[in-house]
């Protein structure tokens, strides 16, 4: 029992109150505490709360920071890839799987879209059609898991003799116990999960519809900005995976409490690069577009100025997306005079009295052009 007093005395009488706790344990917890304390969280991560096994080891693949540079080591890039985070686990490991998230994350995003649009698309995500194949399938697992269900019971009851046997050690043995232990609840977990998925499938409880159902759900993955919301969600939609040669395996947890695998496509670096090219050319090209929006008649290299792109570079996605809007003509077009006579007509029927160089503003045309056209073509103001 502690005291203050408003002398600034302090008064503690010991053995007052019975422990809580031991003092040795009070200090553990106290390092932990100060332990946790220091360590830094791990930045958010739309997979991170996803419990990932090497398909290859069958060890545990975690996401995990890394640095690169760029060419002359003057800017540090942060990105994420899946691996081996445990040392001797990556050496052990025949794959050394490395993946970096930029080649997941669009095809899951791409994965939920088409289930969601496209209902056939769903088999080329999902494996089972949840029909008599399925069944028969859920029955050898279920005959699979029985077996080593007693195989375990009797590796425990063998153990049973070796306590009695007194040759081994005490921990040895209590460590071997809990390992199995583990095992047979696992094992009486994945059971439980394939009898229930085989009953609501003969109940036709489990189809394609139910999954579309679930995607539903995950549709939301791409509105969400922030990445803690992000891992929540992937987190609790997908607890675990196993990653595969160029495949992560999602083992979707559906509010029935059953399991079904979605198999995502890992894309190569390249088809995630060229994939990012085309994605920033899309995003230049809309700034393009919205720029010539609010300034009409902007000539190329105005609006390569404005939106800090190379002219050639809007030349090309132009070539891709289409040619932009309101764009001033062109010294490469062939029917640049007409293209022009046909702008500064439209101007002036909007409104006569523009200025030449209201006009050039408008427009985009050099003001000297404009009144040479205008007195070739007999333009009226
Ligand atoms: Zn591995």
């Amino acid at each position: 029992m502690q005291k203050s007093f408003s002398n600034g005395e302090t008064i503690t009488v010991p053995n007052v109150y019975p422990p809580l706790r031991t003092e040795l344990m009070y200090a553990r917890i106290q390092n932990e505490l100060s332990k946790r304390y220091r360590c830094k969280p791990a930045d958010p991560h739309f997979l991170r709360d996803v419990k990932i096994i090497c398909d290859s080891c069958q060890k545990e693949i975690s996401v995990k920071k890394q640095y690169t540079y760029n060419r002359d080591k003057s800017q540090r890039y942060g990105l994420y890839v899946l691996t081996h985070s445990n040392e001797e686990t990556y050496r052990a490991c025949q794959v050394k799987p490395t993946i970096n998230d930029k080649r997941i994350k669009h095809r899951i995003t791409k994965a939920v879209k088409d289930i969601l649009t496209d209902t056939s698309k769903i088999a080329e995500y999902i494996d089972s059609d949840f029909d008599e194949a399925e069944l028969s399938r859920l029955a050898a697992d279920v005959k699979r898991l029985e077996k080593m269900k007693s195989d375990v019971h009797s590796k425990m009851d063998k153990l049973l003799d070796l306590y009695l046997d007194d040759k081994w050690s005490k921990e040895k043995l209590d460590e071997r116990h809990r390992l199995l232990e583990k095992q047979a609840h696992q094992i009486q977990n994945d059971l439980k999960e394939r009898k229930r998925k085989r009953n609501l499938i003969q109940k036709d409880k489990l189809n394609f519809d139910t999954v579309a159902e679930f995607f539903g759900v995950a549709s939301r993955f791409e509105e969400l900005l922030d990445p803690v919301d992000q891992q929540k969600l992937i987190g609790s939609l997908f607890p675990s995976a196993t990653l595969g040669d160029d495949l992560l395996i999602l083992h979707a947890l559906l509010p029935q409490e059953v399991t079904v695998d979605v198999k995502i496509r890992i894309e190569s670096m390249e088809e995630a690069k060229e994939r990012e090219i085309l994605e920033n050319a899309r995003e230049r090209y809309a700034l393009a577009q919205k720029t010539l929006t609010q300034h009409r008649g902007l000539s190329l290299e105005a609006l390569s100025k404005m939106i800090g792109s190379q002219p050639s570079t809007l030349k090309l996605d132009q070539e891709r997306f289409g040619s932009f809007k309101h764009l001033a003509p062109n010294k490469q077009c062939p029917d640049l005079k007409k293209q022009r006579v046909i702008v500064l007509q439209d101007e002036l029927r909007k409104n006569p009295k523009l200025s030449g160089r209201q006009l050039e503003k408008l427009t985009g045309i050099n003001r000297k052009m404009i009144y040479k056209i205008m007195e070739e073509e007999e333009l009226k103001r």
